[in-house]
């Protein structure tokens, strides 16, 4: 704990941390000290672990990267950081992230962007560690913790995890519980791990998973032993490579990557087939309409009365507007409107009713291909490496949602998706690839994404 407290220190120029909490991590880690010498070693004992700063935290303040919720400190603690706590490991502070988990590169943090530890070669230009989860990513990849929790609504694990050269994994909806953590669109939202290895995040993994009568969507299911899914290999598994993500303009190292990882699983034994996801050319149109129609509903309880920030105003609602108008950011306020008109009632039928149905779809697309015997599905993670910072946030918003091409199907769907490193790209940058399991088959993603990484 005392060497990541020394790293992190070292390292505020990432920006990876908006708090530090040195004490509390220093305390845990002499419970950890004492359990240890007792031979009570929990499963997680003394591991020193950064939260995003999306789970609430008890008593430690908790922005979800807004200033809106400056100020604010829950008196709860989201599930999953109970979890790791209750396994014995230690909180080394919380990590930056988009607004309100927001964003693709961790440009739309109120307090700043993360910078990724990685560099172009030949290049001192600062790169983006992805997001919404850049804080998570940085910090696991600039070693400022052993890992680190994460949120993923279309991507945001998987895409970070991809850009940083580490492991994120983000489990089927439902395997963890979202109480607790602030909501962005709550029938798309699951937490996950990213870490150094495919191992280290399928240890997280089963601390942070299981049913909570809190969350009524999460699963009362038991959680596998994730750990024995481990150098299981993939001899006689069957992985499916859609041509539908073989999207025009998909630059030739991403191509090959890909083929460069359905030959890695082909030699380990697995039987690579073709398969077809019809709807994927949807599903980021349709991820657009569903994400901010949920996100405008679960930001209007941010009112200036519940939480963190409130501005004046001369009678109650312009206290609400002044609030809003002062405490939300760019993109905050872009899906806001989005989100508000796609709900409202002259365009409802049009946008989010469609998009409800393509939402269907495209499940339906995943349950052909798993029905036809597919056990996981390789794709590319991101159509890019890391791009530099400033480089595409003042371009079209849209080009910033193109990130999400390959991750929103797997949660439009609520399936899992891990994204493991598989190589470098021309420059020196880590690239990605994704696999895409059956609902609640976590086991056969760590078992594979092992080949891979
Ligand atoms: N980049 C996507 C978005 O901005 C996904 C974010 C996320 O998964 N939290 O909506």
């Amino acid at each position: 704990a005392q060497a990541h407290i020394d790293a992190i220190a070292k390292a505020r120029v990432l920006n990876a941390y908006l708090l530090e909490t040195p004490d509390r991590a220093l305390a845990m880690a002499e419970v950890a000290d004492q359990k240890l010498a007792a031979g009570e070693a929990r499963p997680l004992e003394g591991l020193p672990l950064g939260i995003k700063d999306l789970f609430c935290t008890h008593g430690v303040a908790t922005t979800a990267g807004s200033k809106i919720l400056e100020g604010f400190q829950p008196h709860y603690e989201s599930t999953v950081s109970h979890n790791l706590w209750r396994d014995g490991a230690v909180m080394l502070g919380k990590l930056n992230l988009d607004e309100f988990a927001m964003g693709s590169s961790n440009e739309t943090s109120a307090y700043g962007p993360v910078v990724s530890p990685w560099r172009r070669q030949g290049s001192d230009a600062k790169l983006v560690p992805g997001g919404s989860s850049g804080g998570s990513a940085a910090a696991v990849a600039a070693r400022l913790c052993l890992g680190a929790t994460a949120t993923d609504t279309g991507g945001s694990i998987r895409q970070p995890a991809a850009f940083t050269g580490t492991v994120g994994i983000k489990p089927t909806y439902g395997r963890c519980s979202r109480w607790g953590t602030v909501a962005f669109a709550s029938s798309l939202d699951q937490a996950g791990p990213i870490a150094r290895t495919v191992r280290d995040t399928a240890i997280l993994l089963a601390s942070m998973s299981g049913h909570d009568e809190k969350d009524t969507t999460s699963v009362d299911l038991p959680v596998p032993d994730f750990e024995a899914a481990l150098g299981r290999g993939v001899k006689g598994l069957t992985i499916g490579i859609p041509k539908e993500y073989r999207v025009d303009g998909m630059p030739a190292e991403i191509e090959r990557l890909w083929q460069q990882g359905a030959e890695w699983l082909k030699s380990a034994g697995a039987r690579i087939v073709e398969v077809s996801l019809p709807h994927t050319q949807y599903a980021l149109p349709a991820y657009y309409i569903v994400a901010p129609a949920e996100a405008s509903s679960n930001l209007a309880r941010y009112d200036g009365v519940r939480y963190g920030l409130r501005v004046p105003g001369k009678d109650i609602v312009g206290m609400y507007e002044q609030t809003r108008a002062a405490g939300f950011g760019r993109e905050v306020k872009r899906r806001i409107m989005i989100g508000t008109y796609v709900l409202s009632a002259g365009y409802y039928d049009a946008y989010y009713v469609r998009a409800q149905k393509i939402r269907t779809l495209i499940k339906r697309d995943f349950e052909e291909a798993y029905a036809s015997g597919v056990d996981a599905i390789l794709t590319p993670a991101t159509p890019s490496a890391a791009f530099g910072i400033g480089e595409k946030a003042n371009a079209d918003p849209v080009e910033m949602y193109l990130n999400d091409v390959f991750t929103v199907t797997v949660n439009m769907a609520g399936l899992p998706g891990i994204a493991v490193p598989a190589g470098l790209d021309g420059q020196g940058l880590p690239l990605g690839l994704q696999l895409i399991g059956r609902p609640f088959d976590e086991e056969t993603l760590f078992a594979a994404g092992q080949v891979i990484e």
